[in-house]
C-alpha cells in the first residue's frame, strides 16, 4: 500500500508529521513517500505542483495531504499560487467526490459556538462535488464590459456549469453513502435562480428513483446555510455542488467545535483518494507547534477505510482520538478550563499511546 505524503505549507508539515506517526504506529505494510507541494514546491521548483509530485500522487494508492498557501504568495500569477496544486491534483486524479463528515464529539460540545443541545450527538456527512462548477468552468477572465450596468468598465467573469453525467455520478455517491447511514439525502442547490441548479435538482430526482429506500429532499443553499446553525441534526447526508459545498462544509466545521477537527476525503471512481484536513495552512499559527493535528489524523483513518481497505485500522484510530479527548487532551483551538493543554506533538503522541 503506497501513500504519497504531501505536507505542503504552514501547519501542513506539523500536522502531517503527527498523522504519519500514527500510521507508523499501526505497523501495517505501508510505504510512504514524501514530496513537496504548494508554496514550498514553488520556491524549490518554480511550480506548486511539480511533475515529480504529480507522478508520485498518480502512482500511489492514496495521498495524505496537509495544506497549502501563505499570504506571501498572494501576489503571484494565479497559475503559480499554492492553492493551484490542490485544483491540479483534483483534476489530474479525477477526484470528483469530497466527503466531509462533521461529528461533534461529546467532550467538545462546549467548544462549539452553538448551544450544546443543538450539536450534542451531531453526525452529518457533507458530500461536495469537487471537479465541476464555477471553480473549473470556462470561460473565465477579465475584460472590458460591452453590456451590463456599466458598459466600458473593467469586469471579471466566471462560468458556473454542470453536465448531466457529473451530477449523476455524485448523486450515486450520495445515495450509496446514505444507504450505509440513515437513508436520507438532502440535495442543496439554488434552483430558483440558477439553470445549473435546476439541472442538478432534476438529475438528483431521476437518480433518486433508483434508490427507493432512500428519502430525498431538496433545500435552497441560503436556507441550508441557516438550517445548519439552527437545527443541524435535521441533516444526515447533504449533497451539493463545488462552491456551495465549499462554504457549507466550513460552516459545518464550527458545529464540531473547531475546524481543526474536520477530516475530508476526495475520491475518484476507482477509490483512489486524497485525504486532508478541511482547514488551510493557518499561517497565523504556523511554526508555533499549537495546531490541532486531529483533523489530519482522522483523515488518515478515512484513507485506511476508503482507499486501503483497512477498516479495522481506521476504527482503531477513531477510537484512539475519542480516547484522548476523554482523557482531557486539548490543543489551543479546543481548550477549555479543566482540560490539559497539548501541543501538536503532544496530541499526536497521546493518540499513538491511545492506540495501544
Ligand atoms: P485556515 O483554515 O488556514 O485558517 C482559518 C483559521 O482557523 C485560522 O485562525 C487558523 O489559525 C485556524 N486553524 C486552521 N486549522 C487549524 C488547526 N489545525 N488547528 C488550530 N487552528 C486552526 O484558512 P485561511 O486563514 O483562510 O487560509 C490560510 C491559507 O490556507 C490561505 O493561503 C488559503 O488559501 C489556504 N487554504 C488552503 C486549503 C488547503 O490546503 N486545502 C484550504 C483552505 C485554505
Amino acid at each position: 500500500m503506497k501513500i504519497a505524503v504531501l505536507p505542503g505549507d504552514g501547519i501542513g508539515t506539523e500536522i502531517v508529521a503527527e498523522a504519519v506517526k500514527v500510521l507508523n504506529a499501526l505497523a501495517l505494510p505501508l510505504e510512504m513517500e514524501t514530496a513537496l507541494v504548494g508554496g514550498v514546491a514553488y520556491d524549490a521548483h518554480g511550480h506548486p505542483l511539480p511533475e515529480a509530485t504529480l507522478k508520485l500522487a498518480k502512482e500511489a494508492d492514496a495521498v495524505l495531504f496537509g495544506a497549502v498557501g501563505d499570504w506571501k504568495y498572494d501576489k503571484l500569477e494565479r497559475q503559480f499560487r499554492p492553492e493551484q496544486a490542490i485544483l491540479g491534483l483534483r483534476k489530474n486524479l479525477g477526484l470528483f467526490a469530497n466527503f466531509r463528515p462533521a461529528i461533534c464529539y461529546e467532550q467538545l460540545v462546549g467548544a462549539s459556538s452553538l448551544k450544546p443541545e443543538l450539536i450534542a450527538g451531531l453526525d452529518i456527512l457533507i458530500i461536495r462535488e469537487l471537479t465541476g462548477d464555477i471553480y473549473f468552468g470556462q470561460p473565465r477572465g477579465r475584460r472590458i464590459a460591452t453590456d451590463g450596468h456599466f458598459p466600458g468598465a473593467e469586469e471579471a467573469f466566471d462560468t458556473m456549469r454542470y453536465s448531466r453525467p457529473e451530477i449523476e455520478r455524485i448523486a450515486h455517491v450520495a445515495f450509496q453513502a446514505a444507504r450505509k447511514r440513515s437513508k436520507r439525502v438532502t440535495s442543496v442547490d439554488k434552483n430558483n435562480v440558477l439553470e445549473t441548479s435546476q439541472l442538478w435538482k432534476d438529475v438528483m430526482v431521476e437518480v433518486g428513483q433508483q434508490y427507493p429506500d432512500v428519502e430525498l429532499d431538496h433545500m435552497l443553499v441560503d436556507n441550508a446555510a441557516m438550517q445548519l446553525v439552527k437545527a443541524p441534526k435535521k441533516f444526515d447526508v447533504l449533497v451539493t455542488g463545488n462552491m456551495f459545498g465549499d462554504i457549507l462544509s466550513d460552516e459545518a466545521s464550527m458545529l464540531t467545535g473547531s475546524i481543526g477537527m474536520l477530516p475530508s476525503a476526495s475520491l475518484n471512481s476507482s477509490n483512489q483518494g486524497l485525504y486532508e484536513p478541511s482547514h488551510g495552512s493557518a499561517p497565523d499559527i504556523a511554526g508555533k507547534g499549537i495546531a490541532n493535528p486531529l483533523a489530519t489524523i482522522l483523515s488518515a483513518a478515512m484513507m485506511l477505510r476508503f482507499s486501503l481497505n483497512q477498516e479495522a485500522a481506521a476504527l482503531r484510530i477513531e477510537a484512539a482520538v475519542k480516547k484522548v479527548l476523554e482523557q482531557g487532551f486539548r490543543t489551543a483551538d479546543i481548550y477549555s478550563e479543566g482540560t490539559t493543554r497539548a501541543s501538536t506533538k503532544e496530541m499526536g503522541d497521546a493518540v499513538v499511546k491511545a492506540l495501544a
